[in-house]
């Protein structure tokens, strides 16, 4: 019979180092296999039916737990952190960051208050630091670790909810919103779906907003936008973005920047990823006028490569950040002048050390390090897309300034059969497993969204997935008749 794991028995130390020692061996050989990898073949339902079972009554050897749960994932663990995977926006989980964060579960550090958990509050200090001088922030503006964009926009739009409210003499923090003088909330046409959740969240609606029509890449078009901001004396919040999801582009900050001023309102950009544009100086030009903004939201798990979760929520005014967060009760130690307590600067009390990973990967990559994996990543998305723009009835609907482009097949026979051919060749790739890539509805019309964005991808990988899809398509055209 198994003996019932965690009891004395179990807790003995040297069965507890054989369960971290059998971890990290099937992590490495997971980590070993990801160049030779085949994109995912297992579906939702057929992992249900691989873990599915009744509650444990009785416990398992600790060892026992580890083997199976790596041997029945297995099937059902996407490449993502693999160098052939360009769906969504997925970073590529650095193997520095990966071990940080091994030792941040085994340390144990809830990174609740300074006081108590020094070294994890510290680190999250110094890379703050370093974060704002890579982006090329202002020094003085305050930084929380979060699980991602989603609720770095939030922590950001929280802030700009109270102190657009404060400047009318309304206090959000203490009276909430009912009956509180109206905010516009103005915001393109094209923003990422997770701003209209934080909208959701913090109670400002995701209907509720004025909506500035933007250009064939998604940028707010500057007349809109002053159209949009002209005529009302509200408290105003302003949302912009650095790198649209489809097509990487950046709003026109510049313009966008002395409206919002004029009108004492709050600018937030939302740069998931492309805010590391600004880390990059060939891309730097891109962003120019995004440090003016009040806030920002940004992912360390997309272009920085850090393990999930991570993201970070920037704000110029550390007051309107601390008062939008702070948790308060005589049990937390409160943080003296100069001293920055974790826990202050996003919703979560409890929370994982995030910041040592971030810590490692910057150390292991260094500035000179970040820009040029940014650089590459840009001039493999233009590989890329030139190797598939050279064949006929392929068309890149985008410039590929960034890491993303969308492509879509066979727009000569019209926008439905184009559709239809697209949507084919994306299933096809997939089902060929040599890369990933995905789809998403880009004016209207279906479009295949190629991302470039991990460490791990090379120039060899680039070529080959190209050559993946070009075969998929070749595949999809000779089957439909069409080629
Ligand atoms: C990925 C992304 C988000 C959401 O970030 P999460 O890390 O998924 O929470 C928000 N905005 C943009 C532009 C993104 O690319």
């Amino acid at each position: 019979m198994r003996s019932a794991a965690f009891s004395t028995e179990a807790n003995d130390a040297n069965e507890s180092s054989a369960v971290l020692e059998r971890a990290a061996m099937l992590a490495l050989q997971y980590r070993q296999s990801l160049g030779a990898r085949p994109q995912l073949a297992a579906t939702y339902a057929q992992m249900i039916d691989v873990f599915r079972e009744a509650t444990p009554e009785t416990g398992t050897p600790g060892g026992d737990v580890i083997d199976d749960l790596a041997h029945m994932a297995d099937a059902g663990l996407q490449a993502m952190a693999g160098p052939r995977f360009f769906g969504w926006v997925i970073g590529g989980s650095h193997p520095v960051g990966v071990a940080a964060d091994w030792l941040t579960s085994a340390w144990g550090q809830n990174c609740g208050n300074h006081h108590g958990m020094p070294a994890a509050a510290a680190v999250e200090e110094v890379a703050a630091g370093w974060l704002l001088d890579l982006l090329d922030l202002p020094r003085s503006a305050s930084v929380g670790f979060v699980t991602g964009a989603t609720v770095a926009n939030v922590v950001g739009l929280a802030a700009a909810r109270s102190e657009v409210l404060r400047r009318v003499g309304w206090n959000a923090e203490t009276d909430g919103l009912f009956g509180a003088p109206p905010i516009d909330v103005v915001i393109g046409e094209d923003a990422h779906s997770t701003i209209f959740s934080a909208l959701q969240y913090l109670g400002l609606g995701r209907d509720r907003v004025i909506r500035v029509a933007s250009d064939e890449v998604g940028r707010m078009r500057p007349e809109s936008f002053q159209q949009a901001v002209a005529g009302s004396d509200r408290p105003l919040i302003a949302i912009a973005q650095a790198g649209q999801i489809n097509t990487g582009s950046f709003d026109p900050f510049s313009v966008i920047v002395p409206q919002v001023r004029a009108r004492h309102g709050w600018l937030h950009i939302d740069g998931a990823f492309g805010l590391w544009a600004r880390a990059c100086p060939e891309l730097r030009r891109l962003t120019h006028g995004l440090d003016e903004a009040d806030s920002w939201a940004t992912d360390g798990h997309k272009w920085l490569q850090l393990p999930y979760d991570s993201g970070f929520a920037i704000v110029r005014h550390p007051h309107a950040h601390k008062t939008a967060m702070s948790t308060l009760a005589s049990y937390l130690p409160s943080a003296e002048e100069g001293e920055r307590d974790p826990s202050h600067l996003v919703p979560e009390l409890s929370r994982r050390a995030r910041g040592f990973a971030a810590w490692a990967v910057i150390r292991a990559l260094g500035r000179e390090g970040i820009a040029a994996m940014v650089a590459r990543h840009c001039s493999i998305a233009r590989r890329m897309a030139d190797v598939l723009a050279a064949e006929p009835r392929i068309t890149i609907v985008n410039t590929v300034e960034l890491n993303q482009f969308i492509v879509r097949f066979g727009i000569e026979q019209g926008d439905e059969a184009s559709d239809m051919l697209t949507a084919h060749v994306i299933e096809q790739v997939q089902a060929d497993r040599i890369c990933f890539v995905g789809g998403a509805r880009w004016r209207e019309r279906w479009v295949m969204r190629i991302s470039v964005i991990s460490f791990a991808t090379t120039e060899r990988d680039a070529d080959a997935s190209a050559q993946a899809i070009i075969a998929a398509w070749r595949t999809i055209e000779q089957r439909e008749g069409l080629a």
